[in-house]
């Protein structure tokens, strides 16, 4: 029952993750699934705030947090770098009674992914993502050529920030300001993903990716070392009535049996496997859209529009992970 709980529990969040990562496609505008990914990625956020609200008060809420929660990134600061590091200590333990190179690399390296993660996030959270000034519209302007299709030739006017809308910028309704190649507001970095950012965002992708599949393969290791050390990947076992099998011979059994037996163990390697490859698969659509010099805002408008696609991959992927120059300070007047 315990086993069974823990592995609904943590289908429910892999599949929210899902939705949240990849319910976003074309296609899926309009429809239950798109409303249902809306809701997963971040739509959640100003329904809880309004439950906040209820709960402490709308001004005391409003007062101490200026309006604004960041419910995703202390989600991701707190529970996920909790789980990372309980799991860590518990594997650490573990591994150190093994000797084993791999099982030291392990325990090197997960402390390190740890650290090096929660600095991405925190990287990506307080970096300017290029947010378009008084100041540094010009050089937005000359910077990125309209096309024509995806934005016009004569530049719109941003009615809230009071500028024009260089092309590829986008006003950011969460975050009240215009974006320089804007891609998305994402909520588990409470900031944009913009000009400036992209390159800080897409390593928080990779490093909690490399740390997912690390915690999945010191939990598969410590299970398969303990089955192997109790001699029970050769034993035979029978269902009643049913022909006899080896744990080795049937995945499906395997699986059953180390819930049941390691449920904490077992059920967390899954879970982090699970979301090592939705990560994985999120930074994957990221680096290609990286290497077409193309948005997740453009991708939106029209997946097959790529108008700012430069001479080859090494072009492109430059041109989007390398801002240009900070713009210089205005001089004293
Ligand atoms: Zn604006
Ligand atoms: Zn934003």
């Amino acid at each position: 029952m315990g086993a069974g709980l823990a592995f609904a529990t943590l289908a429910a969040a892999g599949v929210w993750l899902g939705l949240a990562l990849f319910g976003h496609g074309p296609g899926l505008e309009g429809t239950r699934v798109g409303a249902a990914a809306r809701f997963a990625a971040g739509g959640w956020v100003p329904a809880a705030e309004r439950v906040l609200s209820g709960a402490v008060g709308p001004g005391r809420a409003r007062a101490a947090c200026d309006g604004r929660l960041p419910l995703a990134q202390l989600l991701y600061l707190g529970l996920f770098s909790g789980c990372y590091a309980a799991a860590g200590a518990v594997g650490d333990q573990l591994l150190a009674e093994s000797g084993a190179p791999a099982d030291a690399a392990l325990r090197a390296a997960f402390p390190l992914l740890v650290l090096a993660a929660l600095f991405s996030n925190l990287w990506a959270s307080f970096a300017d993502p290029g947010t378009v000034t008084r100041e540094n519209v010009a050089r937005s302007l000359a910077a990125y050529t309209p096309d024509g299709m995806l934005f016009p030739l004569k530049p719109a006017h941003c009615a809230s920030c009071d500028l024009p809308k260089p092309a590829r910028s986008k006003h950011c309704a969460t975050c009240n300001r215009c974006v320089s190649r804007f891609d998305h507001h994402c909520s588990w970095i409470d900031n944009c993903v913009g000009e400036r950012n992209i390159g800080s965002f897409i390593s928080f992708l990779a490093l909690n990716a490399l740390l997912c599949a690390a915690g999945a393969a010191a939990c598969a290791r410590l299970v398969w070392g303990d089955l192997a050390d109790r001699g029970l990947l050769g034993a035979r076992f029978q269902y009643a009535g049913g022909p006899a099998f080896t744990l080795g011979e049937s995945p499906a059994a395997l699986a059953e049996f180390c819930l049941g037996r390691y449920p904490a163990l077992a059920g967390v390697g899954l879970f982090l496997g699970f979301c090592g490859l939705l990560v994985g698969a999120f930074l994957l659509y990221h680096l290609r859209l990286a290497l077409r010099n193309q948005t997740t805002n453009e991708y939106y408008k029209c997946a097959a529009a790529t108008p700012f696609r430069r001479r080859g991959p090494a072009a492109n992927l430059r041109a989007a992970l390398c801002p240009p120059p900070a713009p210089a300070p205005a001089p004293p007047t």
